[in-house]
């Protein structure tokens, strides 16, 4: 699932492709991708996009007032595990099963939300800008991740008892951060997954702050390597991340993961968990 960096250089191309672009019409073959009821996509008919940003992990299309006093209108996107949100040159087939939200640039070029796989979980919402800050998916998340908040908010987030793994993912805490990122954070942290937040020692609050660094290398990572085009796939610069079994890049223990039904959790047990190997304790150890 793309999470900040990812969404952030997404956001970044698309905007540089897109600004200023006439928008032609747009239709959504995947229906129920399109969560909009208040907005139509056929207001976007004639309005110039007026920007690309990322609010969390969901990216944001920006368009501009059409005249007639109605106003700017955002795009909402939330790209889910395996949505894609890309220019292409030319428009997609209709017959094209990934395409969720087409959006046709008057250039003859074309927006397009896909998504990989049978399941159809990628959506978008189209709203007036006006309502975006409001919008109960962007009113609920946390502080942005990259550029990390304040030393003293962050210590306020993660004073709970809560294990940081699914603390740092949780939007609503902290926006950003998913599967991929929070092992790099918490490796960089030297903080175990399952560590309490509540339990944390003010200098191991400072570590996972500065730990928060690696969204932005991350993202310094990309720009140097991504063209205009983001690929499908992004060369995630991940040290730690689905690396079990291969040597810590800082001490050169074994790394270790912990796996659940649909995710794992990646870590080193010399610097992370006191030399502590972390069992399966889940359901998923006993379907493996
Ligand atoms: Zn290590």
């Amino acid at each position: 699932m793309p999470e900040l960096p990812e969404v952030e250089i997404t956001a970044r191309r698309l905007d540089a492709a897109l600004r200023g672009a006439e928008v032609e019409s747009a239709l959504a073959p995947g229906m129920v991708a399109l969560k909009s009821v208040a907005v139509p996509l056929g207001a976007l008919a004639g309005r110039r996009i007026e920007g690309v940003r990322r609010i969390g992990k969901m990216p944001v299309v920006e368009f501009a007032d059409a005249g007639e006093g109605s106003g700017p209108l955002s795009l909402l996107v939330h790209l889910m595990s395996a949505g894609r949100l890309q220019v292409f040159e030319k428009r997609a087939s209709l017959r094209d099963r990934a395409s969720r939200v087409l959006i046709r640039i008057a250039d003859g070029r074309e927006l397009r939300l896909r998504e990989f796989g049978t399941r159809q979980r990628a959506w978008a919402k189209l709203m007036p800008a006006a309502d975006l800050a409001g919008d109960e998916m962007v009113a609920t998340l946390g502080p942005e991740a990259w550029p990390a908040p304040p030393l003293d908010e962050l210590a306020r987030i993660v004073d709970a008892p809560r294990q940081l793994h699914p603390l740092l993912r949780d939007q609503r805490e902290i926006a950003g951060i998913g599967r991929s990122w929070v092992d790099e954070v918490l490796w960089e942290a030297r903080l175990g997954p399952f560590r309490k937040g509540s339990d944390l020692e003010p200098d191991e609050v400072e570590r996972l702050h500065s730990a928060l660094a690696v969204l932005g290398a991350a993202l310094d990572h990309y720009e140097e390597v991504i063209g205009a085009t983001v690929p499908d796939k992004l060369p995630m610069p991940l040290k730690v991340h689905r690396r079990e079994g291969e040597p810590c890049p800082r001490c050169g223990v074994t790394l270790a993961a912990v796996h659940f039904a649909e995710h794992s959790t990646t870590y080193c047990p010399a610097e992370q968990t006191g030399g502590r190997v972390l069992k399966d304790r889940r359901l998923s150890r006993l379907l493996k």
